[in-house]
């Protein structure tokens, strides 16, 4: 249950004075939907309004805010020319200009023969001291509000800065006293502010450096928010870790036969991560390790290998795919050399329908079935096993700490393997996995050879599609995947659709078309034809579809390479090189490159390294926009820049795991107060793991 002392904060922002049904929304796309979010909406800039000339002194140029008396209104003669209000003090006159200005509006704000407050940009103008449009025009009583720095915040339409200052200082006199969280004496050492101070602060910058985001009010803010960050992680982790009953210890016998049916040896990174996950699963603590490997890298065999173990203790394990196409490409792998061992591998997704679905229903709760290979449909309450004891969970490229989530809530003591293609940097994997274990996949495998990669412009087009002609005759395949356009599925198609057709009129029947529209039954055949070499160039729209492994494919053809993402490419690209042919791949791009565009493809073209990659990927973008990306599932930081703070998310995690250790149930004075943090940013799921929550 939320904290009550929290309740002001978690009202909508229709609960503030002022927000109807036309600023809601609006406020809603700036900020968010309750008060509290209002507070994490910080300021990017200021004006200072404190220099206070008398009017001859106003230099032009500058922010002024002037006492001085209305003399008289002048009415534009025509519409295009501005309405004038003469003003002045004892030592001159300064003219207010207002275009399409209200003129009732106007005499009842700056009634002649009055004094008024106006505080705006002075101008000089045809010799005239002149404003235009002040900021703001108060009576002298109000001149304490105008005189300070005021706040500069980011908008959005249909919101003014008038506007969202007056609702910021309303969340924030809404903002309660609250228990403090923090060390006293990590307070003392940074000499940061109280949470409520610290707001105040942060939202009334009073010089340039109150804005830099090393300024003690911000730190201390983001710290509170990487802290909840990080104790949430660790609280699910921890959750998830609990004793699991019964260690899986096999005898190795199931996994020795695989091994000698393999053609290939094991290399040596995936021997390591093999020992390591052996390891957490012969431990009574469920096992939680994410298995980081680039495409290509192996990640497949040591799961399946790892699933043999949980066979041999007389287990059963499931893999989860993220798509139905990547779920049968694994029963593909997996099948085979399973049945080398003798075991049976079936497969669960939402295309398993009537008596088939039943039948393996049934075989998984009588433990006949011991692998099951599937999507998420495998999650559904319908699926019970006999004895589940591992599973693997295949991310590729999407992260999903909502599905382990998941997982976790359905209190399975089952140990879980994730797999991930995304070489992550460190800093954002600590945000997106807290302080998970991990085993990486460094080395590629043996006879791998590195794919060749060409920039061009797409006027070449005719030629390459000559080029690829001479490499079908000579009996390569190729992929051939098209503009990716933004936000439209539709006209995605309608591209490939087209680029179909003409390389049809090309190659005949040779050519092969998949999209994401396809049923789940006709992308497989197109796939079968294409792995088969029935088809020897496979139109294909987006990263999924061809999150395939075909190793006789040696040409990738991407177009409109500029408007792909930097690990899209290197994913995309990993689907080539895997076989013994020497692989070409051709980054189409449609001119002129912009700049980033351009880094992006040389990076390309120097290496495959994914994790260097990936570190590139995070200069060029900045670590706020690979974690802006809402569809990425990372967390979406208020008031972190990753670029500033990352020192304080190393020591968040650290932090964390203190607290953890001296007060796993977060009862004490600090551990209360916790909670309250975690119930502020909103991250109270992780609570439900506390026993006592
Ligand atoms: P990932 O899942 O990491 O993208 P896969 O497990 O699908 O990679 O492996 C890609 C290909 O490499 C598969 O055809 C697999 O059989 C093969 N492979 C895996 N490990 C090795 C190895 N040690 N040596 C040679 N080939 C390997
Ligand atoms: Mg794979």
């Amino acid at each position: 249950m939320r904290p009550e002392s929290l309740y002001p904060l978690f009202k909508p922002l229709s609960a503030l004075k002022g927000v109807g049904p036309r600023l809601k929304p609006a406020l809603e796309r700036l900020a968010g939907e309750h008060v509290a979010d209002l507070l994490w909406l910080l300021p990017s800039g200021q004006v200072d309004r404190r220099y206070r000339p008398r009017v001859a002194e106003a230099q032009p140029g500058r922010i002024a805010t002037l006492t001085v008396r209305i003399h008289q209104h002048v009415a534009p003669p025509s519409r295009n020319r501005p309405y004038r209000v003469i003003c002045g003090d004892d030592t001159g006159t300064m003219v207010l200009t207002f275009f399409h200005a209200r003129a009732d509006y106007l005499t009842r704000t700056l009634p002649e023969g009055e004094v008024r407050v106006i505080s705006g940009l002075v101008e000089r103008y045809n010799d005239e001291l002149q404003m235009t449009h002040p900021d703001h025009m108060v009576p002298e009583s109000e001149l304490e509000t105008v005189l300070r720095v005021e706040p500069v915040y980011p908008l959005t339409h249909g919101v003014t800065q008038k506007v969202l200052s007056k609702l910021v200082v309303a969340a924030l006199a809404d903002a309660p006293e609250l228990a403090e969280w923090h060390d006293a004496s990590l307070m003392a050492r940074r000499t940061w502010p109280s949470w409520r101070t610290a707001l105040a602060q942060a939202h009334g910058p009073e010089r340039a450096d109150d804005l830099d985001p090393h300024a003690p009010a911000r730190q201390r803010l983001a710290y509170d928010e990487l802290l909840s960050n990080q104790l949430a992680l660790a609280l699910v982790r921890r959750g998830m870790r609990r004793a699991k009953g019964h260690p899986i210890q096999g005898d190795g016998t199931l996994r020795q036969k695989v091994l000698r049916a393999l053609p290939f040896t094991l290399t040596g990174s995936q021997e390591t991560a093999l020992g390591e996950i052996a390891a957490d699963m012969e431990s009574d603590l469920r096992m939680l390790r994410l298995l980081q490997g680039d495409v290509g890298s192996g990640k497949t065999v040591v799961a399946l290998l790892a699933m043999l173990a949980a066979v041999e203790a007389d287990g059963q394990a499931v893999l989860m795919a993220p798509t139905e196409i990547l779920a049968r490409q694994h029963l593909k792998t997996i099948e085979p050399l399973a049945k080398s061992a003798g075991v049976e591998v079936a497969v669960l997704t939402g295309r398993e329908k009537g008596k088939t679905r039943a039948a393996i229903l049934d075989a998984l709760k009588d433990g006949t079935v011991k692998i099951v290979v599937g999507t998420h449909a495998l999650f559904q309450d319908e699926v019970a096993f006999q004895d589940l004891r591992l599973a693997v969970i295949d991310e590729q490229h999407r992260f999903g700490v909502h599905q382990r989530l998941e997982l976790a809530a359905k209190g399975h003591a089952v140990d879980v393997l994730v797999m991930t293609a995304t070489p992550i940097p460190r800093t954002l994997m600590l945000t997106a996995y807290g302080d998970m274990d991990v085993s990486r996949l460094l080395d590629k495998p043996a006879g791998r050879q590195p794919v060749d990669t060409r920039v061009m412009a797409a006027n070449k087009l005719g030629a390459i599609a000559e080029g690829i002609a001479r490499q079908l005759d000579g009996g390569a395949r190729a992929y051939w995947v098209c503009p990716l356009v933004e936000e439209s599925e539709k006209l995605d198609l309608a591209a490939a659709e087209d680029r179909f057709r003409q390389l049809q009129g090309l190659f005949g029947d040779r050519v092969g078309l998949v999209h994401g529209r396809m049923k789940g039954a006709d992308k497989d055949a197109v796939m079968a034809d294409f792995k088969s070499g029935k088809l020897d160039v496979l139109v294909a729209t987006t990263v999924i579809e061809v999150g395939v492994d075909v190793p006789e494919a040696t040409v990738m053809v991407i177009e409109h390479a500029e408007r792909f993402g930097l690990a899209q490419l290197h994913q995309l690209r990993g689907r080539i090189g895997r076989g013994r042919g020497a692989s070409t791949c051709l980054l189409v791009y449609q001119p002129p490159l912009g700049e980033i565009a351009r880094k992006r493809l040389k990076i390309l073209r120097e290496t495959e390294d994914g994790f260097r990659i990936a570190e590139e990927d995070l200069k060029l973008r900045g670590a706020g926009e690979l974690l802006g990306t809402r569809q990425s599932g990372l967390p979406e930081f208020r008031l972190v820049d990753l670029d500033a703070h990352q020192d304080l998310l190393a020591m968040a995690a650290r932090d964390a795991q203190m607290v953890l250790e001296m007060d796993p149930e977060l009862k004490t004075p600090r551990g209360a107060a916790l909670r309250t943090l975690l119930y502020l940013f909103e991250r109270d799921g992780a609570i439900k793991f506390l026993r006592s929550g």
